[in-house]
């Protein structure tokens, strides 16, 4: 082992993300020596970044940037600013965007990046000369045909104005193309906001179809009330289904009869929990116990590891779409696929945000703006069509194992054929 592999090898995060892309390479057959290309990222930048703060100290704070693989495209992923960002999460995540960019079938690669910082500790200036310093020192690695990061967690699209200003200045033109997830005035689109929910609720819509035929009529249960979880909620509503039950942080609320989806948002912006939500035939519910609801559709739409092997005999519902990353064990997954329940893995349901990334990308690069309900129609046309892609192929080739696995071994097949086309394996 070298040195410089040290730096992620050890990684809890990273070693699933190995674990993953072996089982993948097992079901596809691919020797062992394409497996010791993949795990690695192509280029992984370490930079120092020191910031004037404004008590007139001088703070260096460090930051990453993995560049999983660029065979179907230019590097493609977000950036992270959060105190326990480490060189093992960001590889593991950049090698995720692979396989989810190649899934979603756009002409991009995986990257990731991220800066440790508490960026609640930052002032504006500060926050504002910290984003400018880490993308004016990855210049010469990032570019419209290079590296397009985007937003992740704390950062947005003000972020994305900073960062495209800096390479601009840099550059010396107006790098249009450079981020995406961008404010509007500078290229940006205001569906971006609701594109993964929208995805999320299109792959749950499109499985139901499949699965227990439509979502009209069909109960659902969301966990996680956020940006994926509210415009889920919104466009199943729109499409027939029955919004029973939703959660937050600090729990839950029920009716079997539904709930009013607009009313909920207002709850949840006015008292920030959707638990003051109140009504005839209410009930307040935890969290675990929204997850075990008997309902038609499940979009956990929170945070990672809800579902597994402690509470999977008791999950009831007969599709889920994974809103969130990482809401399933792989423990968990094999028993619901068992039990007969399609599970919509993350990497296809919240493509919704990157797919919708590259509308507005290739719309940059073309030197026109796009108006929302047209990116929208795009976007559903998209993640339809490979929904039923993958859901055809895992039922021809794969239908022993979970959908997660067919899907992974999609996008995996679809970077080493373009690897091998190029002459890399
Ligand atoms: P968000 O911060 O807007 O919302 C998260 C919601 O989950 C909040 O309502 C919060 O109260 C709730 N929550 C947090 N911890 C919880 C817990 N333990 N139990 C129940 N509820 C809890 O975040 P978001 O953007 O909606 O993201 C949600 C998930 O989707 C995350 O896993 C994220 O990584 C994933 N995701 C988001 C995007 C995107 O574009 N927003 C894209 C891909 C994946």
């Amino acid at each position: 082992m070298s040195e410089a592999y040290l730096l992620y090898e050890n990684d809890p995060v990273y070693q699933m993300a190995v674990k993953q892309l072996k089982d993948a390479a097992k079901l596809l057959g691919l020797p062992d020596d394409y497996v010791e290309v993949l795990r690695h990222p192509e280029r992984l930048i370490q930079v120092r970044i020191p910031v004037r703060m404004d008590d007139g100290s001088i703070k260096v704070f460090l930051g990453w940037r993995s560049q999983h693989n660029s065979a179907l495209g230019p590097y493609k992923g977000g950036i992270r600013y959060r105190e326990d960002v480490r060189p093992g999460e960001v590889v593991a995540l950049s090698m995720w965007m692979t396989w989810k960019n190649s899934l979603a079938g756009i002409p991009y690669g995986g990257g990731k990046g991220g800066i440790r910082v508490n960026p609640k500790q930052l002032s504006p200036r500060e926050l504002e000369e910290l984003s400018r310093k880490y993308f004016a020192a990855l210049a010469k690695n990032v570019g419209p045909d290079v590296d397009i990061p985007a937003p992740d967690v704390y950062t947005n699209p003000q972020t994305m104005a900073w960062y495209f200003d800096e390479y601009s200045k840099i550059a010396g033109y107006n790098a249009w193309g450079v981020v995406t997830a961008k404010p509007p005035e500078l290229g940006g689109l205001n569906a971006r906001v609701v594109s993964t929910g929208y995805g999320t609720a299109l792959t749950a819509r499109e499985a139901a179809k499949r699965w227990i035929g439509g979502v009209e009529g069909k109960t659902v249960a969301i966990q996680g009330f956020g940006n994926v979880g509210q415009y889920a909620a919104k466009y199943l509503k729109e499409w027939g289904a029955i919004i029973v039950a939703v959660s937050d942080s600090k729990g839950g609320v029920y009716n079997p009869n539904g709930l009013d989806v607009e009313k909920l948002i207002e709850v949840k912006k006015k008292t920030r929990s959707v638990i003051n939500y109140e009504g005839e035939g209410v009930k307040k519910i935890t969290n675990e116990e929204l997850l075990e609801l008997p309902v038609d559709i499940l979009i956990p739409a929170a945070t990672e590891d809800v579902i597994t092997s402690k509470n999977v005999e008791n999950i009831k519902a007969k599709v889920i779409s994974e809103g969130a990353n990482g809401p399933t064990t792989p423990e968990a997954d094999e028993v619901l696929h068992k039990k007969g329940v399609i599970v919509v893995p993350d990497i296809l349901a919240n493509a919704g945000g990157v797919t919708m990334s590259w509308i507005e990308w290739s719309h940059n690069r073309m030197g026109c703006w796009l108006e929302d309900d047209e990116a929208l129609e795009r976007l559903d046309r998209i993640m339809t069509r490979n929904f039923n892609r993958v859901f055809d192929e895992w039922q021809k080739k794969y239908s022993d194992h979970p959908m997660r696995a067919a899907a992974y071994a999609i996008a995996v097949d679809r970077v080493v054929r373009a690897m091998k086309l190029r002459g890399w394996l």
